[in-house]
């Protein structure tokens, strides 16, 4: 059988028997692909890093008879680096390839979604508050899967402001009643923002409130979790 190529960033990295890894890879076309690599060795560190988390890589692998493909080599196009400077950075970086391992199955078309991965990993060393980039992803991710819609107003009456946020659709308080996820007027602006920004420059400096950010946090627990 050919050799394959294919562009991907390392979600994670298992160890197994002695010196073997199986790699979980999110690629551009492929959606998530596992990847066995065979007898590392300490005396080829480029390979090791290239079968860390979080590096950016060309990937050259053989079909194997299971679904498990079968490593061959590889080349680092970005190992980020900048992001284990510091642990909140790497902490964030973390969770959003937790994210995408929970949401994302095998040969699912993917292609929006690494775009995103890169941009937000190219961009978040340089982040200020490195949360905002984890509660952008959180929102994005959402977007991406079809599991949230922030609107002006609300999706169900269509005719008052929208405030809350019920299973994954935007509510006005009237339509919501107790069972919404609340928000104020303000935090309603930022996170409609966020949902739609296609500029990370606006996130750097940018920190949110902890109710903002946990409200967030909790859209997207029950989103997944669905
Ligand atoms: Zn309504």
């Amino acid at each position: 059988m050919k050799d394959k190529r294919v562009e991907g960033v390392v979600l994670r990295a298992t160890p197994y028997r002695e010196n073997d890894r199986i790699l979980t890879v999110l690629t551009p076309d492929r959606g998530v692909i596992s990847l066995y690599v065979r007898r590392l060795s300490k005396s080829q560190p480029a390979i090791l890093n290239l079968t860390t988390p979080l590096c950016r890589a060309e990937f050259v692998f053989k079909k194997g008879k299971t679904d498990l493909y079968r490593f061959l080599d590889g080349t680092i196009i970005n190992l980020h680096l900048p992001l284990r400077r510091s642990y909140r950075h790497l902490e964030v970086a973390g969770k959003i390839l937790q994210a995408i391992l929970k949401t994302q199955m095998p040969g699912k078309d993917s292609y929006s979604l690494y775009l995103l991965l890169i941009s937000f990993l190219k961009k978040l060393p340089e982040a200020v508050e490195p949360e905002t980039f984890w509660a952008t992803f959180q929102l994005k991710l959402l977007k991406h899967e079809g599991l949230l819609e922030i609107a002006e107003n609300c999706l169900l009456c269509s005719s008052a402001p929208a405030m809350q946020i019920l299973d994954g659709e935007s509510r006005c308080s009237q339509c919501g009643g107790a069972l919404g996820f609340p928000f104020k007027n303000e935090e309603w602006r930022i996170l409609r923002n966020l949902f739609d920004t296609r500029s990370f420059d606006s996130l750097l400096a940018l920190k949110l409130s902890p109710y903002l950010t946990s409200g967030i946090d909790a859209c997207f627990q029950s989103a997944v979790m669905l």
